[in-house]
Formats: C-alpha cells, sequence, structure tokens
C-alpha cells in the first residue's frame, strides 16, 4: 500500500479564503480591523522567519500585523510592561509573543499575562483549563490544525484509536485533549504517549490514526504503524541533510493509508488557524468578551 498525502497545502490555502471572506464581513459590519501585535524579543533568525510569515499571512487576508520588536537584553518587567499596554489597548484584538524568549525571561509569567481574550495561542491557564472542559474560547493552533485535516479529509474520528507521542503543551497535550472531548471531530479513544512510555512501537501499532509531535527526525519507522492507519506528523527537523518531519516519511507511506508530508503538511496551517484565533478575539471583543 502506498499511502495518500493529506495536503495541508491546499488546506491553509482554502482556510484563509474563508477566513478572509469573514475579516471582511466583520469589518463591514463591526467597522473595526482585526489586528494581532507580535512580540518578537531577541535575535534568533528562526523566529523572526515565523513571526514575519504570520504578519505576511494576516496582511493577505485583511487583518492588521503590528510588530513590537524588542532587544534580547530587554527585562522581565519590561516585556510584562509592553504586555500590560497591548492588553489595554481596544485596537489590539490578539497578542502572539514568538517563543522561544531568551534566557532569564520566565516564559509561563509572561505567557500568563496576556490577556486571555487576546490569547490567540490559546496557552493561557483560562483558555486551556476552558479546552479541558469541553467549552474551548480559542483553540491551539497546531492542534486545531490537524484536527481540521482530519476532519476535511472525512477521516473518522469519533470511536478511533489515536495515538499522540509528545505531551508538549503547545502540541501533544491539546491535542489529545481536543479529540478525546464529546461531539463533532472528536470522540476519539485517546492515547499520549512520551519519553518514559514504555514499549512504545506496541502502543502506535494500535492507532488508527498517529500523531507525532517529538522533534525528533524520522523517529517513527515502519514497524510501529499498522497498516491503513493515518499518519500525522507534526515535527519540523532542520538538519545537514534539510527538513525532515519526526516520521520515516517514505517507509511510512508504504504501510499508511493516508499521511502527511514534512514540509506541506500540518505546518501551513498553524498559521492558518492563527488568523481565525484572530478574528475570532476580534468578534469576542466587539461583543464585549
Ligand atoms: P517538545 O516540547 O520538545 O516536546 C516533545 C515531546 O516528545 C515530549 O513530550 C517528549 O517526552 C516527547 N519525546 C521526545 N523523545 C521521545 C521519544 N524518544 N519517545 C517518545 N516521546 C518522546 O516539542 P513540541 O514543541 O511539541 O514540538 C514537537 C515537534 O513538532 C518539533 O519538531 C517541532 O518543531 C514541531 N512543531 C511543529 C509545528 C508546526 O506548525 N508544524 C508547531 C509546533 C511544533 P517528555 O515529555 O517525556 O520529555
Amino acid at each position: 500500500m502506498t499511502a495518500t498525502l493529506l495536503d495541508g497545502k491546499a488546506l491553509a490555502n482554502q482556510l484563509r479564503e474563508e477566513v478572509a471572506e469573514k475579516v471582511a464581513d466583520f469589518i463591514e459590519n463591526n467597522g473595526t480591523v482585526p489586528c494581532l501585535a507580535a512580540v518578537l524579543v531577541g535575535d534568533d533568525p528562526a523566529s523572526e522567519i515565523y513571526v514575519r510569515n504570520k504578519q505576511k499571512a494576516c496582511e493577505r487576508v485583511g487583518i492588521e500585523s503590528r510588530l513590537h520588536r524588542l532587544s534580547a537584553q530587554t527585562s522581565q518587567d519590561e516585556l510584562l510592561a509592553l504586555i500590560a499596554k497591548l492588553n489595554k489597548d481596544t485596537s489590539v484584538h490578539g497578542i502572539l509573543v514568538q517563543l522561544p524568549l531568551p534566557k532569564g525571561i520566565h516564559e509561563k509569567r509572561v505567557l500568563d499575562a496576556v490577556h486571555p481574550l487576546k490569547d490567540v495561542d490559546a496557552f493561557h491557564p483560562e483558555n486551556v483549563g476552558r479546552i479541558a472542559q469541553g467549552r474551548p474560547r480559542f483553540l491551539p493552533c497546531t492542534p486545531h490544525g490537524v484536527q481540521q485535516l482530519l476532519v476535511r479529509n472525512g477521516i473518522p474520528i469519533g470511536g478511533s484509536h489515536v495515538v499522540v507521542i509528545g505531551r508538549s503543551e503547545i502540541v501533544g497535550k491539546p491535542m489529545a485533549m481536543m479529540l478525546v472531548q464529546r461531539g463533532d471531530g472528536a470522540d476519539a479513544t485517546v492515547s499520549i504517549c512520551h519519553s518514559r512510555t514504555r514499549d512504545l512501537p506496541a502502543i502506535t501499532r494500535l492507532a488508527d490514526i498517529l500523531i507525532v509531535a517529538i522533534g525528533r527526525a524520522k523517529f517513527v519507522t515502519g514497524d510501529m504503524v499498522k497498516p491503513g492507519a493515518v499518519v500525522v506528523d507534526v515535527g519540523m527537523n532542520r538538519t545537514d541533510e534539510g527538513l525532515f518531519g519526526d516520521v520515516d516519511f517514505e517507509a511510512v507511506r508504504e504501510v499508511a493509508s493516508r499521511i502527511t508530508p514534512v514540509p506541506g503538511g500540518v505546518g501551513p496551517l498553524t498559521i492558518a488557524m492563527l488568523l481565525e484565533n484572530t478574528l475570532e478575539a476580534a468578534r469576542l471583543q466587539a461583543a464585549g468578551g
């Protein structure tokens, strides 16, 4: 069997077109342009590229983007003061703090300081709690992109056994939490694996849908996958030989029924979902919270 590709790039284009239409409607009805403020601290080249791509994507769908660039020497208090200012600024609807932050800045303290209604990355404990309780305000961008990729490709999630490898706050944990909820696009039986999991291949071979977010190039091999499974590779590992996912694509595509490529799989969807969240933040604030 050779797996069919799950095309994240095409879906991201479609989602962006949908957001652009909704943004135009929002502006017409409210007279307000949704605005995302990005905060970039330091000069990490990868972060610069990520922020630039997010800004470009905003502009393409009619969302205003503002960049607040701070030097690597910025203190935590200075950063918290900027967040407080953006929280109060009614012309800013979403706040994005690009990670990682320089050493010496307590990441959680900064992320916790973002107002929950402007927390378009869905990192604030209030928003994480709402996801856990099945009444989300925002969905975290990468897991939401994965969920949309599954739903819009007609992959049955309800009743399926989903195995998530990785338990990060950004991908693994919220991914599992979202798919175990009641309702459409969820209702899965979910297993979460991590570096302390005993006999990982025995568990991954049970997966109808295997979602991998660990950050190790080509870690998942063909013998770890059940024939016919759907494999979603969140990994983005830059090596001397190029960019690779966490899945050994060539081997696993011979076993799986559907598989995401890297690049062109999950990556483009993350930004599309950020646009969706920024629009939702603007809607919530226009409606008074
Ligand atoms: P992370 O915070 O480093 O977490 C990695 C997780 O993988 C941890 O839970 C870790 O377990 C687990 N793990 C590591 N080695 C393992 C092993 N040998 N067996 C089983 N589990 C193992 O990473 P992340 O932020 O979730 O990112 C994961 C990957 O996704 C990275 O390549 C990242 O670049 C990529 N990513 C892509 C996007 C996108 O838009 N496409 C977005 C975010 C992240 P422990 O908890 O036990 O340490």
